[in-house]
Order: C-alpha cells, then structure tokens, then sequence
C-alpha cells in the first residue's frame, strides 16, 4: 500500500513561501499530476516527499510511515527528473540496472528485472549502447526504466517529457501512459503543459504560489474550474470570462453579460446578491457561432480568424470584450463581419470577480 498523504508541508527559501501548508492525500496506485505555472512550488513538493529537501513543518506520510525525517534511500521511491541524468560511462543495461546493483540484487535478478522494464519501453535492443549512442528519446526511456525496474512503491517524476521535441513528446506521453498503467507505482507527476496534465493525470492537483488552488479528476477540472485561474490555466485557449452583473428583483435572480440576460441555476443564486459584479466563465466549444442573428446570442463582430484545421478558432469583440469561439473549418467568417454568439448555459461557470472562486 503506497498511499501519500501530505499534511500541512511547509517549506521556505529565505522570504519566499514555496508550499504553504499543502495538505494533499494521494491514493494508492494513483497517477497524480502536480500542474502549475513556473515557480508555483510543484519541484519544492515533489523534492520534500522524496526526502530530497527538509520541509520546514508538516508531515508527510508514505503508507502507514510517517517519513518526514527519513532519508530519501529509505522512503521506497525511485525518481526521474527533468535533466533525466544517465551515466555516460555505463551502458544502457547498467544504467537500467544502477538502482538495482545499490540494493545489492542478485545477478540473475538484475538481468530478469532489466530485461522487462527495457521490453515495456522497447529500448531492448539498446541495452549495449552508451548514452551518446542514442537518440534524446531513447535516453530519456532509459532513465524511466531505470526508475521502474527499482519497482519503487512511489515514482516521482518531474517533467520528464519536457526536453524532448513536440513529435516525441506526443508519443512519449502515450507511451508513458500506457506503461505505467502496468506498473503497481503510486505516481506523482511534475509539469506546467496542461494538455499533458489532462491527458496523463488520474487527478490534477492545480497549484499557484505554493498552494493547491483545486485536486480534481481531469475532466472535472477542466469543466469546473474552482476559480478563475484554474479556467484560464487549463484548457487551449482558456476559458473565456465575460463581466456581469446580478440583478435580483423579488424572487428572480438574474444576470446580464455581453448585452443578454441569464438565469442561473438555484444554487448559483443563493449564492448572488444585487449588483454584486460576476464573470460568465465558459469555453470556445460551448459557444455557437452564427452569421445571423439568434434570439438570446450575445451579438458581437468577429476581429481574427484562426484556421487551425479542425476548426476555426474566432476571436469576436462583444461590447469592450474579447471571446475566443471554436467555429466549424468549413463556416466561413471573415474580420469586421457581425456575428452572434449562442452559450450553452448549462456550461457556463459564474465566478465572483472580486474573489476569483466559483460560485456553485
Ligand atoms: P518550475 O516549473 O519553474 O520548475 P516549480 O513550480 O517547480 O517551477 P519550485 O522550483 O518548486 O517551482 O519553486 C518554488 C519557489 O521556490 C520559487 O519561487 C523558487 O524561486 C523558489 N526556490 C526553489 N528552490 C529554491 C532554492 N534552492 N533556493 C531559493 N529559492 C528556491
């Protein structure tokens, strides 16, 4: 059982704060990905539950242990680290097999636990070559397989994907993917791609100035953000965001945004009250573009066209907005033409302006 449960980890460098008292619990087997913008504290948390760093307070847990005080050797991880550091004097065979030879495995063990972890990252014919023999790629499987073959209750890996180029990186992430679902490893997964996050992660813990803003299951994140910067940090483009204000008359809530008038659901509307100022959170795919007009579409005139094959990625001025629309490839929409814009409601996300947080 490899449960992580972090409570209240702390850790500073001089003035700056980079956890501030995260608590997080990360099942066992789980595949966890830490997302956020560079600086957000994501390598500050990863090095403190691999006992890399001495945290300042909290506690920090690796199933029923409590490993705050222990040394990284005795915390049962195996980690893979940006720079993917592999030895250049050994072959890829030892370098696979270093972690195993510092347990003192037995020979035959070494070459059993070598030749499969080098067969799920089809580096097999490899083995004999030096780092410099092979390909960026390559070396980069060598270091994961490295980190499986320990067979570690915890990998720890962080942002292991990010010097490859975009092509390799795409396969890599599937490969990853696929690969670590065979392993039994409780993962903790370091990055700042958000499409990376979404695609890998069993659950994206969001993070911005040392704190976990949302830990959510993908889709979920991406669909309901917590608050405004979770939205505008997943999702390509981010999630739009238009000014509204709340008007409630008697029983009726209402809100006006873009020049129409919404009524949200119960539950966003105890939480309203008059005048307050919100924003209409909702992405490019939820919105319908239109060259006529739509009873109760935001009306609007498109600024730039964006053939992104697929589809068309329109920017259109609503009032003194902008709002980023996914349109169909074959719909044709040129600059300065009017457009309107109908929202699927029941995606729309309120926010409170002031705070940044979700409403409902
Ligand atoms: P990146 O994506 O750029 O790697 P990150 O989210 O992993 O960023 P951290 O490396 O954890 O962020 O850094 C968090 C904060 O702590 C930053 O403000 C950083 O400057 C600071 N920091 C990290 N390591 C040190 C250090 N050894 N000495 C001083 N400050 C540090």
């Amino acid at each position: 059982m490899a449960e992580i449960k972090l409570e209240n980890v702390r850790k500073t460098f001089g003035k700056t704060i980079a956890t501030r008292d995260v608590s997080l619990t990360i099942h066992d087997r789980e595949f966890m990905v830490l997302l956020g913008p560079s600086g957000c504290g994501k390598t500050t948390l990863l090095r403190g539950i691999a006992g890399l760093d001495q945290i300042d307070s909290g506690r920090i847990f690796i199933g029923d242990q409590d490993v705050t005080d222990l040394p990284p050797r005795k915390r049962r991880i195996a980690m893979v680290f940006q720079s993917y550091a592999v030895f250049p004097h050994l072959t890829v065979y030892e370098n696979i097999a270093f972690g195993l030879r510092m347990q003192r495995m037995a020979d035959a063990e070494v070459k059993k636990r070598v030749g499969s972890a080098a067969e799920l990252l089809h580096i097999t014919e490899l083995l004999q070559r030096y780092p410099a023999q092979v390909s960026g790629g390559q070396r980069q499987r060598v270091a994961v397989a490295r980190a499986i073959a320990v067979q570690a209750a915890v990998l720890l890996m962080d942002e292991p994907l990010s010097n490859l180029d975009a092509l390799l990186r795409l396969e890599m992430r599937a490969e990853l993917k696929r690969l670590l679902k065979e392993v039994n490893s409780t993962v903790v997964y370091v990055t700042h791609d958000q499409v990376e996050a979404l695609s890998l992660g069993d659950r994206i813990a969001v993070m911005k100035e040392g704190s976990i803003l949302q830990c959510d299951t993908p889709l979920k994140v991406y669909d309901y953000p917590a608050t405004q910067f979770v939205g505008s940090f997943i999702g390509n483009p981010p999630m739009n965001f238009l000014t509204g204000q709340v008007k409630v008359d008697g029983s009726s809530t209402t809100i006006s945004a873009g020049g129409s008038t919404f009524k949200p659901s119960p539950s966003t509307q105890s939480a309203l009250r008059d005048s307050a100022s919100v924003l209409l959170g909702i992405r490019a795919e939820n919105i319908e573009a239109s060259a006529t007009a739509v009873d109760g579409a935001l009306s609007g005139s498109v600024l730039v066209v964006e053939p992104l094959g697929s589809h068309n990625l329109l920017t259109v001025k609503v009032g003194a907005e902008y709002v980023k629309v996914n349109a169909h490839a074959d719909a044709v929409f040129q600059p300065d033409q009017p457009i309107w814009l109908k929202i699927a409601t029941d995606k729309i996300r309120w926010i409170d302006r002031q705070g940044g947080l979700a409403l409902a």
